[in-house]
């Protein structure tokens, strides 16, 4: 059973996996249209090196750049009820859940992660718009009370980023409850004093709209980014009107004060790590304080400053030897 296990089985994946190495090694992008390498596309955190444009990102990816050294711990979120109405449209809801999960590699729609960023303990969440629309369902809900609760335990600020087409539709009236679940969780991170940011992505649109995702104390948003509860089709047709150009785009939205910032994503970790220590009262962010990027420069420079400070002790300590 074990050499099946230990030997067999990786060898038949990975005979299977190694068929599916992607071969698009370039993204278009869908502002310019500018073939993007993916290589150079992730080194620039995903935005498009031609027009700025902001491409998706996934919250592991985003993680891994946002936290110090890339270094985060995942928290675990509890498992909801599966499949509780028995939802069928063109396929069964399982099906759909599985076919999200083999896409993305991720088991749900949020991920929830504690760790450092510029040396300041915090909780993060960010929702995955690739995960079947990064729907509210749920796990979405026990995700963000997981990372509530984990947030009030360890007395640190929670930061979320947001990404969805609204509520899973798949678990009705579930779904919708989850808006007042997270408002919920939101207000016990007010009552204890703690802070919470929002980063709006593109897109944020309905149920999350109208809930946890426009309570932030600080609310922040990506360039360009959509944010809205209907969409501007579904307002052009009902009032039947031409919408005003960028209507509901994050920096309308600033300018018509539904925003504080609109900060590019390249600049966001350390706007966030400002906003987090002045609101935790933590002394100001220093460059210098950071940990070194690579770990392998790390002890060439210690040596340098010991050989400095330490000379005459070392010298005493090797003429006394
Ligand atoms: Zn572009």
């Amino acid at each position: 059973m074990n050499w099946i296990t230990n030997y067999v089985r990786p060898r038949i994946n990975s005979l299977f996996s190694r068929r599916e190495v992607p071969e698009n090694l370039w993204t278009k992008c869908p502002e310019c249209g500018t073939m993007l390498f993916h290589r150079e596309l992730s080194d620039n955190l995903n935005v498009c090196t031609n027009c700025d444009h902001h491409l998706p990102i996934s919250p592991r990816d985003r993680f891994a750049a946002l936290f110090d050294g890339g270094a985060f711990v995942e928290v675990k979120v509890p498992d909801p009820v599966a499949d509780p109405l028995q939802f069928r449209d063109q396929k069964k809801y399982p099906d759909r859940l599985r076919a999200a999960q083999k896409a993305t590699g991720e088991k749900e729609a949020m991920l929830v992660a504690e760790g450092e960023i510029g040396r300041t303990p915090i909780v993060a969440a960010a929702q995955d718009f690739s995960f079947m629309g990064g729907s509210m369902g749920m796990y979405v809900g026990n995700a963000i009370i997981a990372a509530a609760e984990r947030a009030l335990r360890r007395k640190r600020p929670l930061v979320l980023f947001s990404a969805a087409g609204g509520a899973r539709m798949q678990e009705g009236i579930l779904s919708l409850m989850q808006m007042p679940r997270t408002t919920v969780a939101v207000e016990m991170l007010r009552e204890a004093g703690l802070p919470y940011v929002v980063v709006l992505t593109h897109p944020t649109t309905g149920g999350v709209t109208a809930s946890y995702a426009m309570l932030g104390d600080v609310q922040i948003a990506e360039p360009n980014a959509l944010i809205c509860f209907a969409g501007p089709r579904v307002i052009e047709q009902t009032i039947r009107e031409k919408l005003p150009e960028g209507f509901q785009r994050a920096e309308y939205l600033l300018e018509h004060g539904m925003l504080d910032r609109v900060t590019h994503r390249s600049a966001l970790r350390d706007e966030l790590v400002s906003i987090l220590r002045m609101l935790g009262r933590l002394p100001a962010p220093t460059k210098a304080d950071l940990p070194p990027p690579a770990p392998s420069a790390a002890p060439a420079i210690e040596v340098k400053a010991d050989a400095k400070t330490r000379t005459p002790e070392k010298t005493g300590a090797a003429r006394a030897g």
